[in-house]
């Protein structure tokens, strides 16, 4: 089995914004006319005998709003002396720090127009539907609304118009395609999904199940 990772789509996603943005579109087109390319090679190589799974980890959202969480941050650790490591992921970010000023960090975000969701340590419903469960998921997690993203300095909007990390369908919804003469069947396919079917879905095209 080869794994390969083609990064120009999520690049050009984030510098000009999803499609139907020119450039995203014209690199989807030429991942498309490569991978058409290795298809070739493949049946002129093993025929009969392959299969390819195209996907992906996430999807892009248009943004055109930041939120810089530095003001925040600040404004809660002046309150309790406390300090903050922040980690700042597009549509999210992750927040450790005492347990005061955590909660004048929520306060803080709750009250900015961008931010959807804040969950803290004790939201165990919240954290159970999202399965956000793990003890290394950080005890203060942040969720943008759709067009804004968690920033650390203005400047960054100049040149980026995509974003992924939150839940809205943009987001979340990737493309599953699958391929190829060894193709599993319509029905095991229909049976996806989720991207946590993919890893199944790979065994049993391998023969393992
Ligand atoms: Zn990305």
């Amino acid at each position: 089995m080869i794994g390969v990772n083609l990064g120009s789509i999520d690049k050009c996603g984030h510098r000009f914004g999803p499609a139907p943005a020119a450039e995203t579109l014209r690199a989807v087109e030429e991942v498309s006319a490569g991978l058409q390319k290795v298809a070739e090679a493949l049946e002129a190589t093993r025929p009969g005998n392959w299969c390819m799974i195209i996907t992906a980890d996430h999807g892009m959202t248009l943004v055109d709003k930041g939120i810089t969480v530095g003001d925040m941050i600040d404004a809660a650790t002046e309150r309790t002396g406390g300090e903050v490591i922040a980690s700042l992921d597009g549509g999210c970010a992750y927040f450790w720090s005492d347990d005061a000023t955590l909660a004048a960090l929520a306060d803080e975000l709750r009250a900015h127009p961008g931010v959807d969701e804040v969950i803290d340590a004790d939201d165990v419903a919240r954290r159970a539907e999202l399965r956000i469960r793990h003890p290394r998921i950080p005890p203060l997690v942040a969720i943008v609304k759709e067009s804004y993203m968690f920033i650390e300095s203005e400047m960054f909007m100049d040149y980026t118009k995509g974003s992924h990390g939150a839940c809205f369908a943009s987001d979340v919804m990737v493309p599953f395609i699958v391929a190829g003469p060894s193709a599993p069947t319509a029905e095991a396919t229909a049976a996806a999904r989720s991207v946590t079917d993919i890893y199944g879905m790979v065994e049993s095209v391998i023969g393992r199940r």
